[in-house]
């Protein structure tokens, strides 16, 4: 067995850092190893493209040819079982024993579960998979009501495709307003506006009391008495890692997820984690946990780069988006800023919100906006400060704002 690098989950972190360490020099053997039985896709399509249109979505990161050509081995179907650190060797469910020199944990997140609505069977669904998609487009037909339990991104990207597709959709969040957790209220009001404007019931401030299941047709009782039919449910109320192979590796974990540096590196030599299932905290004591498409990416390149000892550029200002309703919202920066101003109209895209700390600009969401979003950066990592007037007026363009702050 000649030695090279594992690398453990072939999702979006896992098949980009595979890629990544070519692209950078590794010449040794790379091992992808993975529990789906697909070769890695992106996940951000399955709450939108893969529900409204199937045929025409694209999932796939990359064509078994680029992995062919990469000389990327592709191990499917088989889950990593056990790390002996001190042997340096990844066993997998079919008994099968790698060699590593370096190790990387790329092992994603799962949906939280509710017992209680996973008690409905299969007319309850979380997303997460390709497979979840599929099970939900098939229950999704004109006509139908879906209840969905969480008014996070998930579950408002779902309720954009599901009243697309022709449902009737109530969403359920014991939180008092939608996005909550990741949008400031501005925006999570404009957004819940948007779903109403088309039909969509918000159940705000309650969770769900009982469920039951009778023939094809689920109903909740909610917390504040009221009754909910449905369909079909789905639920997306945040995620969990799966800690059991960190932790018999001796991995330092913090609430599941794996403790690592700047570079990605875990508290035992010569092993990575990067993606969902990472916590980050930097040298100067910063924490990062991000469940995001370009964060898996970064850290991706993060962990090469602290493998194959090359310098790390710095992180840029944390950023994601969501498509809902026909709008592209783009996120960066802190949206918890204590003050939020606006760039345009609100409720009337293309606008931009600013988050502001004392005066400094933390964080920025465009709507149907994406072109304000690279200037927005840049204000947001030199925390800039703008006259407030000046920065409120969509005359004055965002990129002279950004050059001359
Ligand atoms: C429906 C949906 C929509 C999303 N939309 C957006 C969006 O619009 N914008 C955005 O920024 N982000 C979005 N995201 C988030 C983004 O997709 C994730 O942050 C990203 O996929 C994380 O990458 P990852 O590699 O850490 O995990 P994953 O992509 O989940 O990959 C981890 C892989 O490891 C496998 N695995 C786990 N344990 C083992 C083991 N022991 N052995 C072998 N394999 C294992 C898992 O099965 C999985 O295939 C969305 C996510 C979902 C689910």
């Amino acid at each position: 067995m000649t030695a090279g690098v594992v690398i453990i989950g072939a999702g979006q972190a896992g098949a980009n850092a595979a890629m990544a360490l070519r692209r950078q020099g590794h010449a040794g053997p790379i091992v992808l190893v993975g529990d789906e039985a697909h070769a890695p896709y992106e996940r951000p399509p399955l709450s939108k493209e893969a529900l409204l249109q199937p045929d025409q979505a694209k999932l796939a990161l990359y064509t078994p040819e680029q992995f062919a050509e990469q000389r990327i081995a592709l191990k499917l179907g088989v889950r990593a079982t056990a790390i002996d650190s001190q042997a340096s060797t990844v066993t997998l469910a079919n008994g099968e024993v790698l060699v590593y020199d370096k190790l990387l944990l790329a092992i994603g997140a799962q949906p939280r579960r509710l017992p209680m609505l996973d008690a409905l069977g299969d007319r309850a669904h979380a997303l997460r998979t390709v497979e979840d998609a599929q099970r939900i487009k098939a229950q999704a037909q004109v006509g139908k009501r879906a209840i969905l339990v969480g008014a996070g991104v998930i579950g408002l990207e779902l309720a954009s495709s599901l009243t697309d597709l022709g449902l009737q959709v109530d969403v359920v969040d014991p939180a008092r307003r939608a996005m909550l957790r990741n949008a400031p209220e501005l925006i999570g009001r404009f957004l819940q506006d948007t779903h109403e404007a088309r039909d969509v019931r918000f159940h705000f401030g309650t969770g769900v009391r009982a469920a039951e299941r009778s023939g094809d047709q689920v109903s909740l009782t909610l917390e504040n008495g009221t009754q909910l039919q449905g369909d079909l449910l789905v639920y997306g109320i945040g995620v969990s890692v799966d800690d059991t192979l960190a932790k018999a590796a001796g991995l330092r974990t913090e609430q599941g997820a794996i403790v690592v540096d700047e570079h990605c590196r875990t508290s035992q030599p010569h092993i990575y984690a990067a993606g969902d299932a990472v916590l980050q905290i930097d040298a100067d004591g910063q924490r990062r946990r991000i469940e995001s498409w370009e964060n898996a990416n970064l850290q991706a390149t993060a962990a090469v780069c602290g493998m194959l000892g090359q310098s790390l550029l710095a992180y840029p200002v944390p950023w994601f988006w969501t498509d809902q309703c026909g709008y592209n919202v783009q996120f960066a920066g802190d949206m918890a800023a204590p003050q939020w101003l606006l760039r345009g109209e609100p409720g009337r895209a293309p606008f931009v919100a600013f988050g502001l700390d004392d005066g400094a600009i933390v964080g920025a969401v465009t709507v149907n906006a994406g072109k304000d979003m690279r200037p927005a950066k840049e204000l947001i990592a030199r925390r800039a400060r703008v006259d407030q007037a000046t920065l409120c007026d969509p005359g004055i363009a965002l990129r002279q704002l950004a050059k001359a702050s």
